[in-house]
């Protein structure tokens, strides 16, 4: 089997409302690239790629000229071929091999006639939970539906996405406002869901000292743990030592470099594995399989997904044992999706893996069409910028906070 051809469509989403984190905004919606591979027995595998609110597709444009003719079984020798570790010093492509990767698996799936999980060593359960991924929302810019920024909104927030979908575990995004405010929150939210799993990330904005004083405040909940409270291995590592919950990261652990670092002097207990920052979904289980011999925690990290890359999460997360957390998403902040049959379902706060061959979603090409014309119309958008702040950007640790009583809607 040879590859012949790759196409990539850029499209855009609309999500509920704009969701707001410590680096800026995500303006209403997602940009994401769709990739498809064809080979010369007629067999189409997708892959998709975030990039930061940004099209990225100019770089599978370039891939072309090194995969047609290449065997897309032949994995290990395409990670060599385009994401050499040296020349990638140059050019940075591993969210390429990744949607290229989850492509090639697509396709052997098909081929094989079983689905990805089956590929990747067999699924152990046949759903993925989930966590609620609780933003702060500025309103939709349309109808100004969908805001949480007051305590108030915030909970009720966390109380629609548990009855609508059944999470029991929730993980609230912070970072944006000073963090007594968002104390405040994640202790209301506790509070209003007692029973359940909480999780909170800053995404790494925190002074250390900041995120001793948040992390010991927050003790007496049911913590999953803390991610990424500060940005860097030896910030977490003196975190760790004063505050008596497990620290995750989907920052500082990112590569087989760093999770040996990692290994050899711990400062991260729960390691969240993303299928486009490790290079595809093989390395996340070759992670998770690190993380069982040393005994570290595994969840599944979301960069933002539509149903392809939402499909790869679950076949990682249906194959890997130490699965030891509800996963991430993005997914239910979206209003839309490009994938036959529409959205994945969440039944109590799971989805279930797809059985299909290869990852078992195929594209619904009237919604691709229709979200690559929105695409067109609206173009990229500045994932680390704030709408209604502009010149601003956090610095590390930041003490550029965003005002909780500031009620504008940007209008985007
Ligand atoms: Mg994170």
């Amino acid at each position: 089997m040879k590859i012949t051809d790759i196409r990539a469509t850029t499209v855009t989403v609309p999500l509920e409302a704009p969701l707001r984190h410590a680096n800026g905004c995500h303006w209403g919606r997602f940009v994401r690239t769709i990739v498809e591979v064809e080979t010369d027995d007629g067999l189409i595998g997708l892959g998709e790629m975030g990039g930061g609110g940004e099209s990225a597709e100019a770089v599978f444009r370039a891939m072309k000229n090194y995969l047609v003719g290449h065997d897309p079984a032949r994995l290990e020798e395409m990670r060599f071929l385009i994401a050499n570790p040296t020349a990638s010093l140059y050019n940075n492509r591993t969210q390429a091999l990744a949607a290229l990767e989850f492509a090639c698996l697509d396709i052997l799936g098909q081929k094989w006639g079983v689905p990805v999980c089956d590929i990747l060593g067999g699924k152990l359960r046949d759903r993925v939970p989930f966590a609620s991924y609780l933003f702060f929302r500025y309103p939709n810019a349309a109808d100004g539906s969908g805001e949480a920024r007051t305590v108030e909104q915030m909970v009720a927030h966390a109380l629609e996405l548990k009855a609508k979908y059944g999470f029991t575990s929730h993980k609230m995004k912070g970072g944006v406002f000073p963090p007594e405010y968002e104390l405040e929150c994640y202790r209301a939210v506790a509070r209003a869901l007692d029973g359940d799993r909480f999780r909170f990330d800053p995404n790494g904005v925190w002074s250390t000292e900041t995120a001793i004083w948040f992390g010991q405040q927050i003790e007496s909940i049911r913590n999953d743990y803390l991610e990424d409270p500060v940005f860097g291995m030896n910030g977490m590592r003196r975190v760790r030592e004063k505050v008596r919950m497990p620290l995750a990261t989907n920052t500082v652990v990112v590569n087989f470099e760093q999770l040996a670092a990692n290994v050899l002097e711990t400062a991260v207990d729960v390691i969240l594995l993303d299928t486009t920052f490790w290079g595809g979904i093989r390395p996340c289980v070759r992670a998770a399989g690190v993380c069982e011999t040393f005994q570290l925690g595994v969840a599944v990290h979301s960069s933002g997904e539509l149903g392809i890359q939402l499909a790869t999460m679950l076949h990682l997360g249906a194959v890997i044992p130490n699965l030891s957390f509800a996963a991430d998403a993005h997914y239910h902040h979206l209003t839309d999706d490009i994938i036959e049959g529409g959205k994945l379902e969440y039944r109590d706060g799971a989805i279930e893996v797809p059985d299909r061959p290869g990852l078992g979603v195929r594209l619904d090409r009237d919604k691709l069409a229709e979200y690559s014309e929105l695409y067109r119309r609206l173009g990229n958008y500045p994932y680390d910028q704030d709408p209604l702040r502009p010149g601003w950007t956090p610095i590390i640790p930041n003490d550029r906070w965003a005002d909780p009583q500031d009620e504008r809607r940007p209008l985007i």
